[in-house]
C-alpha cells in the first residue's frame, strides 16, 4: 500500500519523539496517524477530525495529537487566506528542501528553484546546528489575481 511508507517514517519519528520527551506511547495517537498519512495532503484540522470519527477518536484528541506532530516535525503548517483562513497541514515525507510561492487572494501554490537562495542556506553556518533542509514561501499576489485588480 502507498500509505504504509509515509506512515512507517511518520511513526519512526514519533516514536523518537516520545522516546526523547519520555512521553507515554499511545495506541490512538498513532491511529490519528494513520489517518493523517491517508489523506489528500495538505488538510484542514476539521477534514482530520472527520476521518477520525468514523474511528471513534475524539476531536480533542485529533488537536492534541496535531500539535505533537507539528512538535515531532512530522507535519508542518501553513496558514493561507482563502476567503476564511484555516490552517492547513502537510506531512514532511522526505528531508528536502521546499521553496514556493503562495498567493494570499486565491491561494494558488506554485514551486521554484531559487538556487542562490539554496546556496545561501547551505553555505551557512549555524552553531550547535546541524542543517538538513530548509523550507522558504513567498507571498503575495499571483498574475491572475493581480490582472482582476487592474480589471476591476
Ligand atoms: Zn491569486
Amino acid at each position: 500500500m502507498e500509505t504504509l511508507k509515509p506512515y512507517k517514517a511518520a511513526l519512526t519519528r514519533l516514536n523518537a519523539y516520545i522516546g526523547e520527551h519520555e512521553m507515554r506511547v499511545s495506541r490512538v495517537r498513532e491511529m490519528v496517524l494513520e489517518q493523517v498519512c491517508l489523506l489528500p495532503q495538505p488538510f484542514t484540522a476539521d477534514r482530520l477530525a472527520k476521518a477520525c470519527m468514523a474511528e471513534r477518536i475524539s476531536v480533542g484528541t485529533v488537536y492534541n495529537a496535531l500539535d505533537l506532530f507539528l512538535s515531532a516535525q512530522i507535519l508542518h503548517a501553513s496558514k493561507r487566506q482563502r476567503g476564511q483562513a484555516a490552517t492547513e497541514y502537510e506531512l514532511i515525507t522526505s528531508r528536502q528542501t521546499r521553496m514556493q510561492i503562495i498567493c494570499q487572494r486565491c491561494g494558488r501554490v506554485s514551486e521554484i528553484h531559487d538556487k542562490a537562495i539554496e546556496r545561501l542556506v547551505q553555505e551557512r553556518k549555524y552553531s550547535n546546528f546541524n542543517a538538513s533542509h530548509f523550507s522558504v514561501f513567498v507571498y503575495g499576489e499571483c498574475k491572475h489575481c493581480r490582472r482582476k485588480i487592474i480589471e476591476q
